[in-house]
């Protein structure tokens, strides 16, 4: 148990090194499902910035890390995957108690998802295409031309609370294996686990091709995104911060990914086997307390089946156990905030208002023996598209049922959003369920599932819920820049009539 955890103190990791906040000032880390204090972290400003983007800088000019040979690199990213492998129980611990994911959870899946990551990209890299030749070109004369892939050089990663470990690597992994360097700026609710990534991924590499700086939103992640010196930033969260990301970009014209919000539809047909498609729709939504961007918050359900679906949904969800994460037997633990609750609380009571049906949950637990933040997942039914619960991201464990006459009605329904990350549709006949695919405005469509991302396909979203894609082979892309090099062959000035452009009289 956390109780009776030493409060650790944690600096910036800055160059390879511990280094103290040029303030000297620290925040507080809280264990969400105890209320505890579980460590004090320097809270760093644009000055902490600037020495890790001057680090960051160094180990990228300094060509350690980018001139490495592919297979040099890729052996690291194996290496680098073997130490997160070694310490998985330490970081799954540190994540549990930061971000209140499930043990269970954490230990099955984030930490084996992350060590895949980094061996998906150790062996991508082997076979990405670093360079292209063009045919020699018939007009205006013959060149050679090629297409080179380069790093970007200094990157950013500004990361959200929710998957801490997970969404760090989803930025680190790309990044280093092509050879970039990088500063990361983890969430202040969750900056411990993160911490301790950099310091394990540092045994594999130089000083200064990983640094964090942890602190607020305003004193920290603002300069770093809007650095001059910052080439790419990387970054996941609310889609208004997201807008605010790209205004600070724009300073020097970074490159950047966004990867923000979500309000997800979920498709059931009529054909669609219960038995799988309900507690994999529960999956989809509850899953770490539904603070996860790609939760699957509207459920459209057709007439038909709709009442026996809200009942079997309102037995599953009331067996669900909200408890402690470290529990190995808890299935939702709590939600990361006062402030989170809080809000989760006022979405449930807009719903109330609007005139949705609360089928079960609605309401906070409280557990004896701890001092967190947990809310019974919550069914509303009776929810119209139009309503607050069915619009805005509420990041919590609150799901909306809404009813829908035919498919077309439910795909109109599905893309009337501001966003467009994940979509899924449930349904026995598969050709049924590719045309809806390619009707659904999302980066992700999953047909029987939830949840289900590989280290190897992009992730991402269309319209506000971001731009550009993380993991697999698309990663890479965002992590390079793009070089054409143009060689002539012509090697006599009168042959090189285009040079009459300028001079009439060559
Ligand atoms: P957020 O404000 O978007 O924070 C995400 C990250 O950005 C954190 O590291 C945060 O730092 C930093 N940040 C905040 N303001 C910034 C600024 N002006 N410039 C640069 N960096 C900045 O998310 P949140 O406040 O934690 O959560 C609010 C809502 O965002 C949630 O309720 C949820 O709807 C959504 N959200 C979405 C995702 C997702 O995966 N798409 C993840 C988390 C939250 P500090 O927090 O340390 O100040
Ligand atoms: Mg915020």
């Amino acid at each position: 148990m956390a109780i009776g955890l030493e409060v650790k103190t944690y600096d910036l990791f800055i160059n390879g090194e511990w280094t103290p906040s040029e303030s000297g000032e620290t925040f507080d880390v809280y264990n969400p499902t105890l209320g505890n204090v579980i460590a004090k972290v320097a809270q760093g400003n644009e000055r902490d910035v600037d020495k890790a983007v001057s680090a960051a800088r160094k180990a990228f000019e300094s060509k350690s890390w980018r001139s490495l040979s592919i297979s040099e690199r890729s052996e690291c990213m194996f290496q680098i995957a073997s130490k997160i492998a070694e310490n998985a129980e330490e970081l799954a611990f540190l994540e549990t108690i930061s971000s209140g994911a499930t043990i269970r959870r954490v230990s099955s899946y984030d930490i084996m998802s992350i060590v895949d990551l980094f061996q998906t990209m150790g062996r991508l890299i082997k076979s990405y295409v670093y360079s292209e030749t063009l045919p020699v070109p018939p007009y205006p004369g013959p060149a050679h031309n090629f297409i080179w892939r380069e790093p970007v050089g200094v990157c950013a990663a500004i990361t959200p609370w929710n998957l801490p470990l997970l969404i760090a690597s989803w930025k680190i992994a790309p990044a280093l294996a092509m050879g970039n360097t990088i500063v990361v700026k983890p969430a202040s609710y969750t900056p411990i686990s993160t911490l301790r990534l950099a310091e394990i991924i540092s045994e594999v590499v130089p000083p200064g091709v990983i640094n964090v700086v942890t602190g607020s939103g305003s004193r920290v992640g603002e300069p770093l995104a809007g650095h001059m010196d910052v080439d790419k930033v990387a970054f996941t969260g609310s889609t208004e911060v997201g807008k605010q990301i790209m205004r600070l970009a724009a300073n020097n014209i970074k490159k950047i990914t966004l990867e923000l919000g979500g309000k997800s539809p979920n498709i059931l047909l009529e054909d669609a086997d219960l038995d799988i498609a309900l507690p994999g729709s529960l999956f989809g939504v509850f899953l770490h307390s539904g603070q996860l961007c790609e939760s699957g918050t509207r459920l459209f359900v057709p007439k038909s089946i709709y009442e026996e679906v809200i009942s079997r949904l309102k037995e599953l969800t009331e067996n669900l156990k909200v408890g402690d994460p470290l529990d190995p037997t808890t299935d939702v633990g709590p939600v990361i905030s006062k402030k989170q609750k809080e809000t989760i609380l006022f979405y449930i009571q807009s719903g109330l208002e609007q005139g949705a049906t609360l089928l079960c949950g609605g309401k906070e637990i409280n557990i004896p023996g701890l001092n967190g933040h947990f809310i019974a997942p919550t069914i509303f039914t009776n929810v119209t598209n139009d309503m607050k619960i069915a619009q805005e991201e509420i990041f919590g464990p609150v799901l909306s049922v809404i009813q829908y006459e035919d498919i077309e009605d439910a795909i109109r329904m599905a893309n009337d959003t501001i966003y467009g990350l994940v979509s899924g549709v449930w349904t026995r006949d598969v050709n049924k369920a590719y045309e809806i695919a390619r009707r659904l405005r999302s980066g992700v469509v999953w047909i029987n599932d939830w949840h289900m991302l590989r280290n190897d396909a992009p992730f991402g979203g269309y319209k506000q819920s971001g731009i550009g894609r993380e993991m697999g082979r698309h990663s890479l892309d965002e992590y390079t820049e793009i070089k054409h090099v143009h060689t002539s062959l012509v090697p006599e000035l009168k042959r090189r009539h285009w040079y009459k452009m300028l001079f009439s009289n060559l």
